[in-house]
């Protein structure tokens, strides 16, 4: 069939008018010299936009056109000579284009995925892919369709994937991403990195076929080693601070150690004179070897009393520096209550006479045995009766109250009605070197050291000590011994 030349005019001007066919002439330096109606509907770039440049996109035979807003359009284009040396381009879009909307769309989702997404059919050739595929592993769509799937993995995994992709054939099912397979990936250029895959059985054209999902995980791995070089940092970090305290604790332990060993030493010296004055002050004031006038006894009363004040206080400080140095030991035994409370209020009972008060003792029946450290008992008794002596006005009461615990165990209260402590300072008459601020008031001596040696001795033997005091109507100290429960010797 011919064409008739006069009508062949009239009717391609119709066609192309109509849209349904794009036209696009470009002359022979590649310039676009027409474009059509229907190029403009089938891939959006106006003549004004195209004309006068070169053509947007390239076109050949049937292809997938990028348009200018991004989206893809399935198209036919026919290539053919015009006027000299230009280029005619007639294009129609596939049939069905509406019909196919959908799977282009979806083929647009494949691609804009992160993942790279492949299709694998039974034999493990590569199938389909999405652009992500191209890019992670570096090769193009053509290099990969057909190939088989192996050529993504390492050397060295591709047998351990074979005997893999058998099994899976077997039991095929969903395998979500993160619960399965870390493996490796290899790039074209032969460079690995490790992947994350989840796989999933298709059926495609009556065959069964993988579909994987293979995600690069290096970011995430290097994320998850820099987080454990971070612990590992942190951990030596703390393990070399560990070692420095304890290099300072050996070291704090020594200087106290130093510090006990010569504070006993020195104690010990400053006691040896200290006896030979106290004896000598007091064979002065015996008078022996001759009357003294009102003056030299008065002098040598003062130098007596301070003579013991001293001796006091260096067997206070000797014993609260072998408290807490751990040196001091408790020689427990069992012996008679009544007997040793009465040798401590024996000791005090002239001082205690000189305020007219006479120290009462109410024990009860059952209390016979103390299994205890003796000396260390007395030495508590002592502290909290001479306290009360101290403490209460002439005329005042001081009694003490024994009642049995457990076996061998005692619990005793030391009351007096003298001038009592403040709430405030309950917890503060126990430290060390602790005073209220009545000593010049009241006239009385002491050293602070009593409470806290007292305290730390009713602790060793594994009891408890309070008070219960408020100003002006007395004192009260509890504490107990527990006996042969908790302080037994080992
Ligand atoms: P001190 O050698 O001064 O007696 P202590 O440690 O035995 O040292 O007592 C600390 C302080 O607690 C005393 O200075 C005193 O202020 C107060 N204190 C202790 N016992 C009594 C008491 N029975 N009545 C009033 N105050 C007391």
């Amino acid at each position: 069939m011919t064409i008739d030349d006069r009508l062949a005019p009239a009717v391609l001007a119709r066609i192309l008018q109509a849209g349904q066919v794009g036209f696009a002439t470009v002359s022979s330096d590649g310039i676009v010299r027409q474009w059509g109606p229907g190029m403009e509907s089938a891939l959006g770039w106006t003549a004004d936009e195209v004309v006068g440049g070169p053509l947007p996109v390239p076109l050949l035979g049937q292809t997938l056109a990028r348009r200018k807003d991004g989206s893809t359009a399935q198209v036919e284009v026919q290539v053919m000579p015009w006027e000299e040396s230009g280029t005619l381009f007639l294009l129609t879009e596939a049939a069905g284009r509406a019909h196919d909307h959908e799977a282009v769309h979806f083929r647009e989702l494949l691609n804009a995925a992160p993942d790279a997404i492949l299709e694998v059919d039974a034999e493990g050739r590569i199938i389909l892919l999405n652009d992500t595929a191209e890019q992670l592993f570096g090769y193009t769509r053509q290099e990969l369709l057909g190939q088989p799937v192996e050529i993504l993995i390492p050397a060295s995994l591709r047998k351990g994937h074979h005997e893999h992709r058998r099994q899976y054939s077997k039991h095929p099912a969903r395998r979500p991403m993160g619960t399965n397979l870390r493996l490796e990936g290899q790039r074209k250029d032969g460079s690995r990195f490790p992947v994350e895959i989840s796989l999933s059985p298709v059926y495609c054209e009556d065959q069964f076929c993988v579909a994987a999902i293979i995600r690069d995980v290096s970011e995430r791995q290097q994320s998850e080693e820099r987080l454990r070089a971070i612990e590992r940092a942190y951990t030596e970090e703390l393990a070399e601070k560990n070692r420095e305290l304890q290099l300072r604790n050996a070291e704090v332990e020594t200087a106290n150690r130093l510090k006990s060993e010569f504070l006993s030493g020195v104690s010990h010296e400053l006691r040896t004179p200290l006896h030979t004055v106290i004896g000598f002050t007091e064979l002065l004031l015996e008078e022996i070897e001759g009357p003294l006038t009102d003056k030299q006894r008065r002098f040598a009363s003062h130098i007596h009393r301070d003579a013991q004040h001293l001796l006091a206080l260096i067997n206070d400080v000797l014993d609260l520096s072998k408290i807490e140095s751990g040196r001091l030991e408790l020689q427990s035994e069992v012996f008679p209550v009544a007997e040793t409370i009465d040798e401590v209020v024996s000791s005090l009972n002239a001082k205690a006479a000189l305020k007219d008060i006479q120290i009462e003792v109410d024990l009860d029946e059952e209390a016979v045995e103390l299994f205890a450290d003796r000396l260390r008992f007395k030495q508590i008794l002592y502290n909290l009766l001479s306290n009360a002596v101290k403490f209460t006005p002439a005329s005042g009461r001081i009694w003490l109250e024994a009642e049995a615990r457990g076996i061998g165990g005692v619990l005793i209260r030391v009351n007096d009605t003298g001038i009592g402590i403040a709430a405030t300072q309950h917890e503060a008459i126990f430290d060390k070197f602790y005073q209220i601020g009545q000593k010049q008031a009241s006239g009385v001596e002491g050293t602070g050291l009593g409470l806290a040696i007292t305290r730390h001795l009713v602790e060793m033997h594994g009891g408890q000590i309070e008070v219960d005091s408020e100003p002006g109507k007395g004192s009260r100290f509890t504490f107990t011994m527990p006996g042969s429960a908790s302080a037994a010797p080992n």
